[in-house]
């Protein structure tokens, strides 16, 4: 059933057995996972079915540095589906590697592996609608692929890992009918929550109040509780509840919001091969209609020998900004950039600012290749806008051979990264938040050494060369700032209260019924993008809380009144 707090009468208490905050990636899974469990499920959204000015007003707050970091409102979606209403849908697993503690990574380690990610991912994949569970390249097509760069010989670097894509599928408009189908689970929409009861011995939830824009208060009685509102929104939650928790919910170790990770991603170089163009920069597409691309991955060998964080990397088209590419795709996005969405239109030209001269070199490049700009205009067209399951990106060919290297790197823990909340208040008086994103020196040296070794690989192979600024490193992964859509780390997993927030079934330490799900609990970043794992993760919590609906102690349910609102 869905329903939405205009037809709920201010003042009503409700009852469930497990009441979920957020309907984005993992609230939504959680609800799928938990439908036809016997539990009595609630889904609460603050948003509803459809973006609202005044709802995503609701995600403003402030942040340390403009030019490192996104303010928190942009990038993220307060509606249901959450960000998934605007995501790209690249789908990765954790490496085995992003799971072990490695001395020269500070507060890494997990305290699970994958293999006890393992049985959830085929599940999170088909939700993601990625197909299916197989990301090494030999194993996914049994055709024989084109080589992602011929003649390529490293020992550095695997072209055999993938990346599948998702339709994207925007999880509100995918399963809301599932939902609404549902008998036992229950979606209510426009409900934000604003404050958790505690029962008197502060070891389990009691209760959350729900707040609307138009003011009605609704209270909610749960068994269970699970905050799956995004990475950063976690944080605000656990924060500002400070009735039961002077220091805010689970935060006795002063560990909620620190270790704030993105991504360390960007684009540097230029590959340049004489004679023919030996590169591969495409899609594949497999039998069943998934479109995969292939990506340079650091070996976990080279990894550990240089004592460096996780890397992919993949051949990108020029860069878009300098009308040095004479492409006149490439031309027309950088002239049309004011109708390309913040989110990507601030990577493909951040906010650089162009000169009467090169306005008109990019005028020229579009009127020099308009077959060109046709073709490309039908081809996504067709392919994305009008298909179910959309090109995911735009793919250039260069003519001159020219490609630049996109990476997407692990960020390293740093207790120094921090989400904490501002002097400022919300509508429903709730502090907003104030996001002080920070690399570190192993960040940049990540960077730096698999770069390096790229372009040895490509000169030692004979296949042209790869030149870039050794010194422009730490200036390309911060010219567009912190990957925006990576909310984690904030609430990180772990055995040992004094150093994590939740445990390794992401139960949050010393309360017995109250569970984060999302980018937050993962303790480190990975290569990977994170909302498979984040959906894999959901699906075992999902499996838990069916495990263990029963076994929350009938004293503590059943005891005393809650800490009053
Ligand atoms: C532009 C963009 C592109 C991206 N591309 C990719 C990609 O290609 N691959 C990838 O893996 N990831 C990508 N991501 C990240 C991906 O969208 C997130 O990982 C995913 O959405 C996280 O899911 P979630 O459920 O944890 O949080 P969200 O999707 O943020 O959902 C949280 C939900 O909680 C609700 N909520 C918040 N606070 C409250 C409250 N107090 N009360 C009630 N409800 C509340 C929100 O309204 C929202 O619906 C991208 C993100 C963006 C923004």
């Amino acid at each position: 059933m869905i329903d939405d707090t205009v037809q709920v009468p201010d003042g009503t208490a409700l009852a469930t057995d497990v009441c979920i905050v957020g309907a984005g990636a993992a609230g939504i899974t959680l609800a799928l996972e938990l439908a036809d469990s016997g539990l009595q499920v609630l889904l609460v959204e603050s948003g509803g079915l459809e973006a609202e000015d005044a709802v995503q007003k609701l995600y403003e707050g402030q942040v340390a540095d403009e030019r490192l970091h996104s303010a928190p409102h942009r990038y993220r979606q307060r509606r249901f589906g959450g960000s998934t209403t605007i995501w790209g849908g690249r789908c990765a697993p954790l490496d085995p590697i992003d799971f072990e503690a490695r001395d020269y990574v500070s507060a890494s380690g997990w305290p699970i592996d994958l293999s006890d990610l393992l049985p959830f991912y085929p599940r999170a994949n088909r939700i993601c609608e990625a197909g299916e569970f197989e990301y090494r390249a030999s194993a996914a097509f049994q055709r024989p692929l084109q080589p992602m760069i011929e003649g390529l010989n490293s020992e550095h670097f695997t072209t055999d890992s993938l990346e599948r894509f998702s339709c994207p599928t925007d999880f509100g408009g995918r399963y809301a009918h599932r939902l609404r189908a549902s008998a036992n689970v229950r979606v209510l929409l426009h409900a934000n929550l604003t404050q958790i009861n505690f029962h008197p011995n502060r070891t389990a939830v009691h209760s959350v109040l729900l707040q609307t824009l138009d003011r009605k208060r609704i209270s909610v009685e749960c068994r269970q509780l699970v905050l799956a509102a995004g990475g950063l929104e976690v944080v605000r939650i656990l924060l500002a509840n400070r009735d039961a928790w002077p220091d805010g919910v689970g935060n006795s170790h002063d560990l909620v919001g620190r270790y704030y990770m993105c991504h360390i991603a960007g684009t540097i170089g230029t590959l340049k091969q004489p004679g023919r163009d030996r590169v591969w920069h495409n899609y594949d597409v497999t039998d069943d209609g998934i479109y995969c691309r292939r990506r340079l991955a650091l070996t976990p060998e080279t990894q550990r020998k240089l004592r460096i964080g996780n890397f992919i990397g993949r051949l990108h088209h020029p860069r878009i900004t300098d009308p040095q590419h004479r492409t006149a795709v490439l031309s027309a996005l950088q002239l049309a950039k004011g109708l390309i969405s913040y989110e990507y239109g601030k990577r493909l030209h951040g906010g650089e600012a162009m000169t009467w001269g090169t306005w008109a070199r990019h005028v020229g490049n579009v009127l020099g290749g308009v077959g060109e700009l046709f073709a490309f205009g039908h081809h996504m067209a067709r392919d994305r806008f009008l298909a179910a399951r959309k090109f995911p990106s735009v793919i250039v060919k260069s003519t001159a051979g020219h490609y630049s290297l996109d990476f997407h790197a692990e960020q390293e823990p740093n207790a120094a990264s921090r989400v904490q909340l501002s002097q400022e208040r919300d509508e429903l008086g709730v502090p907003r938040l104030l996001i002080d994103w920070r690399y570190t020196a192993l960040d940049v040296e990540t960077v730096r050494a698999a770069v390096q070794l790229f372009a040895q690989d490509i000169a030692g192979s004979g296949i042209g060369v790869f030149e870039y600024d050794p010194q422009s490193i730490e200036t390309e992964i911060t010219r567009y700032g912190a990957y925006g859509g990576h909310h984690l780390g904030t609430a990180r997993m772990g055995r040992d209260p004094r150093t994590s927030v939740v445990d390794p079934q992401c139960r949050v330490h010393g309360i017995d019924n109250l569970f984060v799900a999302g980018g937050a609990v993962f303790p480190t970043s990975s290569q990977a993008n994170p909302t498979l794992s984040i959906v894999a993760l959901a699906v075992r919590l999902a499996a838990h809380l069916r495990a263990t609906a029963g076994s929350i102690r009938p004293s503590v349910i059943a005891s005393a009144d809650a800490v009053a609102p």
